[in-house]
């Protein structure tokens, strides 16, 4: 695991001369978090995705679990010089995780229910698609639920014996009813009353980017549209959808690359008060 936090000169670089000034914090590693500062005016875009910059020339991306060995960061500075990096992205190993005891329908699940998830799934993607052009992400994130971490982010999954996805987020084990906890300042993006994989489900839509999501609740106490304030209470653990006992199962994504919770709660806890200009650097 690589730890590139506090200092510019941690982060690898394989070549330029603006590398030791690229002000980047974070992670870079599959499922990692990279937070970053340019000058006003400036534009910065990742393997050819331009990143939204705030008002100060902050900027944040994600790493996919599956991430290549190297990603291109290219910055375009206001006096149009501009500078083109291959970031280093250091590899993870992933744990195997079997699951049993699932409901059989939502693991092999019948053609109508195939139907449903399909349309659930496309409910999701609609709303991670549309990004709050605010950066409520910068108050960092807190852990949303007190309890024991019964799965871990990228873990390839068997579930009642069959080989599915590798596990999107982290999975917290606690008593039916415990509170569960906005991560960060953000707008309410989806409130589900019952998905089939998914039970309850709430998305919280962080800006530039970034989503998080709650799933498997047993109450929902938000409404989409609903502005919420980091640590508010927005629903309670449960054990709706796919699921052999009462967790949450806590995701955080930017634009749909699925990140490690554990990594950004490490690198942008709420504790360090947020993302501010301070907490950068
Ligand atoms: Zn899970």
């Amino acid at each position: 695991m690589r730890r590139v936090a506090l200092c510019f000169c941690a982060v690898l670089f394989t070549s330029g001369v603006l590398a030791e000034n690229l002000p980047l914090s974070g992670r870079m590693e599959q499922g990692g978090i990279v937070m970053g500062t340019m000058p006003q005016g400036a534009t910065v875009s990742l393997d050819g995705r331009t990143l939204a910059l705030s008002k100060s020339g902050r900027f944040v991306f994600g790493l996919d679990r599956d991430a290549k060995p190297t990603a291109t960061l290219t910055v375009r500075y206001p006096d149009d010089t501009v500078s083109v990096e291959v970031l280093s992205i250091a590899k993870r190993d992933w744990k195997i995780e079997r699951v049993d005891g699932l409901p059989q329908n939502t693991v092999i699940p019948d053609p109508e229910t195939v139907k449903r998830i399909r349309s659930e799934g496309g409910m999701i993607v609609a709303a991670r698609n549309r990004t709050e052009p605010l950066p409520f992400y910068e108050t960092g994130f807190l852990l949303p639920a007190d309890g024991r971490i019964s799965g871990v982010f990228g873990s390839r999954r068997i579930l009642n014996g069959q080989p599915r996805s590798p596990h999107s987020g982290l999975d917290i084990a606690g008593p039916t009813g415990t509170p569960i906890r906005a991560t960060a300042d953000g707008v309410v993006s989806l409130a589900h009353d019952g998905m089939v994989l998914t039970g309850k489900t709430i998305m919280i839509d962080h800006g530039f980017g970034l989503d998080s999501v709650y799933i498997h609740m047993s109450e929902i106490h938000v409404e989409e549209g609903q502005t919420v304030r980091q640590g508010d209470v927005i629903g309670a653990i449960g054990m709706t959808g796919r699921t052999n006992g009462p967790h949450l199962h806590f995701g955080i994504s930017w634009y749909g690359v699925k990140l490690d919770p554990q990594t950004v709660l490490a690198v942008a806890p709420a504790s360090s008060g947020g993302l501010g200009e301070g907490a950068l650097q």
